[in-house]
């Protein structure tokens, strides 16, 4: 098996018109480069093989975390470990620090980025499933201007996104959730460093003991991202109470549609989705105040 990337052409933009021309004028046998940890393992593999990378990391003005009135906007280049150590984010969205987290090692955080993880499309990834989860949009931008793609309609199967050839991902912007507001993200691997066997993202509000928002996203049990809806809106008006958790976690198992690989077959994958679930939403309520 080769481990070593076929040969490409190396291009550095400045600038995200610089990047986005580049990317116009090469073509499908050009892609867009961030940290690289899921784009060159694929090239070392030769599952990919652009001729030309447009390296992201000079374009300075793709960095950086910042509140937009009632939002937080993270630029794309903004790496997992910059998401890990950011005071506005441990703040306002802690969710994103227990996610980061969890994704690999402290090498891959330290070069992965927001971006490349939100619009990679593989499936197990750790961001989309929040990003749903907290109802986030993706600003992009390509030869023809400027758009803002929410999460929950980003993702159309695997490594299939609603990014058109061309586009880049600038930032993603994601409105705060209340304060108080509870949230968890729980991850079942098979060791450290390993993407999600299933995992479970939950956000909630809670008012005189009661469930008065929930959000809950899904990652790696289907070829997308999932976004729970209806299970979150059984648990919607509860106190969380066994028997309605129960029906929620049905109703969350119910959209899963894994594939039966080396993380085990479909139906324990499915299952362990739902004991994600239960324990995040155990975790968010301990975390809520209301
Ligand atoms: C050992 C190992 C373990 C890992 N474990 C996990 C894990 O548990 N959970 C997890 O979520 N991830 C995991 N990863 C993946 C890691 O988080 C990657 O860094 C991430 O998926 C991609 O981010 P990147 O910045 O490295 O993007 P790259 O690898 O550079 O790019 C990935 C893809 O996205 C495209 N892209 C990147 N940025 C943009 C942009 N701004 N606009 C448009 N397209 C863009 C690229 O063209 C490419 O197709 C792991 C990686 C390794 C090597």
């Amino acid at each position: 098996m080769p481990v070593i990337p076929g040969s490409f052409a190396y291009h550095r933009p400045a600038t995200v018109s610089e990047a986005v021309g580049l990317l116009a004028q090469l073509g499908e046998d050009a892609r867009a480069l961030a940290g690289g940890h899921s784009l060159v393992p694929m090239m070392k593999l030769r599952l990919a093989t652009p001729a030309h990378l447009v390296d992201l990391a000079g374009v300075a003005s793709l960095k950086g975390i910042q509140a937009d009135g009632n939002d937080i906007v993270i630029g794309a280049m903004t790496t997992q470990h910059e998401l890990v150590g950011s005071e506005l984010l441990r703040t306002k969205i802690p969710i994103l620090a227990e996610t980061s987290l969890v994704i690999a090692d402290p090498q891959v955080r330290y070069m992965g980025t927001l971006g490349g993880n939100v619009a990679n499309g593989d499936p197990g990834n750790d961001m989309p499933a929040v990003m749903l989860c907290l109802g986030a949009s993706y600003q992009v931008t390509g030869r023809g201007g400027e758009r803002r793609i929410p999460a929950r309609e980003f993702y159309q199967g695997a490594y299939v996104t609603a990014l058109k050839p061309g586009e880049i991902l600038t930032a993603v912007r994601i409105p705060v959730p209340p304060a108080g507001h509870g949230s968890a993200y729980e991850k079942l691997k098979r060791k450290i460093g390993d993407y999600a066997t299933a995992a479970a993202a939950v956000v909630l509000t809670m008012n005189g003991g009661k469930v008065a928002s929930c959000s809950i996203g899904l990652t790696n049990v289907a070829d997308t991202p999932l976004w729970a809806e209806e299970a979150a809106r059984i648990l919607t008006g509860s106190g969380l109470d066994p028997a309605t958790v129960k029906r929620a976690v049905a109703a969350a198992e119910a959209i899963t549609s894994p594939a039966t690989d080396n993380r085990g077959p479909a139906h324990y994958r499915t299952k362990m989705a739902g004991v994600m679930l239960a324990r995040a939403l155990a975790r968010a309520k301990e975390r809520a105040r209301g």
